[in-house]
């Protein structure tokens, strides 16, 4: 049961295995928030994990209006996949 800091509730938690499937060179597996039951996946290789999705949702105070908010985020989603050209446009 890993314990990482959880994109969607910020919180270090710890979270529980859901699913998972065995590629030819890559796992691939889901688990579930401990503490806000969102699913996040993690890829492994080699029994280590290399990527994991969502990487972060960012939090925005709420006096940043939506219009600004919504492109940051987007941006953020954008560089964390390696989408640059996608980031460029948000920012
Ligand atoms: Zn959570």
């Amino acid at each position: 049961m890993p314990v990482i800091n959880c994109p969607y509730c910020d919180v270090r938690s710890t979270f529980r295995w859901k699913s998972d499937h065995k590629g030819e060179s890559s796992s691939f597996l889901v688990y579930q928030c401990d503490n806000c039951h969102e699913l996040i996946l993690l890829i492994a290789k080699g029994g280590k994990t290399v990527d994991q999705y969502p990487m972060r949702i960012p939090k925005l105070d709420k006096s940043i209006p939506d219009r600004v908010g919504n492109d940051y985020v987007e941006a953020i989603k954008c560089f964390d996949i390696g989408a640059n050209e996608g980031t460029r446009k948000n920012l």
